[in-house]
C-alpha cells in the first residue's frame, strides 16, 4: 500500500510542476505579444515631503491592460518577465513610456522627481546607465530628475550592482533601495554600496500603532538608515497617525493612499497643478 501511495504523491506533484510551467509558458507569450501591441502603460503615485506635504516626485508603476480590457498588475507579470529574460525588453518600454508622459513636464519642473523600477537583469552591464543617460538627454531633462529603484534581489550579483550604481551615481542619477527588510538585506552589502535613498517596506509601516513585534523594527530602520546616511522614503502610508510617527522620526519623503494612489500622468500634472495654485492663494491671503 505504501509504494502506490508514494508513486500517487510523486504524480500529483509532478502534475502540479506541469501545470504550473504550462501556465509560466502561457503568461509568456501572452507578455510577447502585450510588448507587440502596446498593452502597457504607467501610473504614477506621488512622493511627498513628509514636513509639508508637497509633491516632490512620483513613482512609476507598470500596468498592463489585456487585449480584453482586463487590468493585470505587475506583482503578477513582473515576476515571470524576470524569469523569462523578458524583463530588460519591458524595462525598454518603460523608459519610452516615462520619456513619452513625462518629458515636457520635467524640462517645466526641474526640481520634480520620476522614480523608475529597475530588476536585477537589467543591472548586469553599464549598458542601462548609458541608456538612461540618452533618454534624460532626448527628454532636456537633468540626471537629477531621475530616482532609479532597486530591490534587494538586484544586489545577488554585488559587484555588478555596485559598477552601475556607482555609475549611475556619477552620472547624478540617484539610487533607492527599494521594499528595504524584506529580502536578503546583509547588513554588510548595504554598507559597501553607495546609495541615496532607502524605501521602508509597507510591511513595516502597516504595523506602526499595532503594538506587534515587528512594529519595534521601524525605529530600528530609521536608526540605522540615519546612521547610513540614507535618506529614508516610507511606502504604503494609509493613515494621518502613520504619516505623525515617521514626521515625528525625522523620515522626510514618503508615498501611499494616503497622500495619492498610482494615477495617469494627466491627473497626476492636473492634481500638481491644483496643488501649486492652492499654495499661492494661500501665500497671497498670507501676505
Ligand atoms: P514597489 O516598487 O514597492 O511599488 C509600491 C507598490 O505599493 C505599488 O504596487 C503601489 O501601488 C503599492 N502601494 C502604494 N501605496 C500603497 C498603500 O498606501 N497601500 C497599499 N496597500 N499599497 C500601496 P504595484 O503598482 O502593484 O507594484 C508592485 C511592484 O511591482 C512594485 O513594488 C515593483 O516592485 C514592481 N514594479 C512596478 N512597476 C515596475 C516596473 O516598471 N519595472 C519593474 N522591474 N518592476 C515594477
Ligand atoms: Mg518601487
Ligand atoms: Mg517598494
Ligand atoms: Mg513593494
Amino acid at each position: 500500500r505504501l509504494v502506490p501511495a508514494a508513486l500517487l504523491a510523486g504524480l500529483v506533484v509532478a502534475l502540479a510542476i506541469l501545470m504550473l510551467a504550462r501556465r509560466q509558458l502561457s503568461m509568456e507569450a501572452a507578455l510577447r505579444s502585450a510588448l507587440r501591441r502596446d498593452e502597457f502603460f504607467l501610473c504614477y503615485q506621488p512622493i511627498v515631503r513628509l514636513q509639508t506635504g508637497e509633491w516632490v516626485g512620483a513613482e512609476a508603476l507598470l500596468r498592463w491592460r489585456r487585449a480584453d480590457g482586463t487590468l493585470v498588475g505587475p506583482d503578477l507579470f513582473i515576476p515571470v518577465a524576470e524569469q523569462s529574460k523578458l524583463i530588460t525588453r519591458i524595462t525598454e518600454r518603460v523608459l519610452r513610456l516615462v520619456a513619452h508622459d513625462a518629458c515636457h513636464f520635467l524640462t517645466v519642473h526641474p526640481d520634480f522627481h520620476i522614480a523608475l523600477n529597475l530588476s536585477a537583469d537589467d543591472l548586469h552591464s553599464c549598458a542601462i546607465v548609458d541608456r538612461l543617460c540618452v533618454m534624460i538627454r532626448d527628454c532636456g531633462a537633468q540626471p537629477a530628475n531621475l530616482i532609479v529603484e532597486i530591490t534587494e534581489r538586484g544586489f545577488l550579483n554585488l559587484s555588478s550592482a555596485r559598477e552601475v550604481i556607482g555609475s549611475l551615481r556619477d552620472k547624478g542619477i540617484e539610487v533607492a533601495i527599494d521594499d528595504f527588510g524584506t529580502g536578503y538585506s546583509s547588513l554588510s552589502y548595504l554598507e559597501s554600496l553607495d546609495l541615496d535613498f532607502l524605501k521602508i517596506d509597507r510591511s513595516f509601516i502597516e504595523a506602526i500603532g499595532t503594538g506587534a513585534p515587528i512594529s519595534l523594527v521601524v525605529g530600528h530602520i530609521i536608526a540605522m538608515a540615519r546612521s547610513m546616511g540614507l535618506r529614508m522614503i516610507a511606502e504604503g502610508i494609509e493613515s494621518e497617525a502613520q504619516a505623525a510617527f515617521l514626521r515625528e522620526r525625522g523620515v522626510e519623503y514618503a508615498q501611499g493612499f494616503l497622500f495619492g494612489r498610482p494615477m495617469s500622468f494627466a491627473e497626476l500634472v492636473q492634481r500638481f497643478k491644483e496643488r501649486e495654485h492652492a499654495a499661492l492663494v494661500q501665500q497671497a491671503r498670507a501676505g
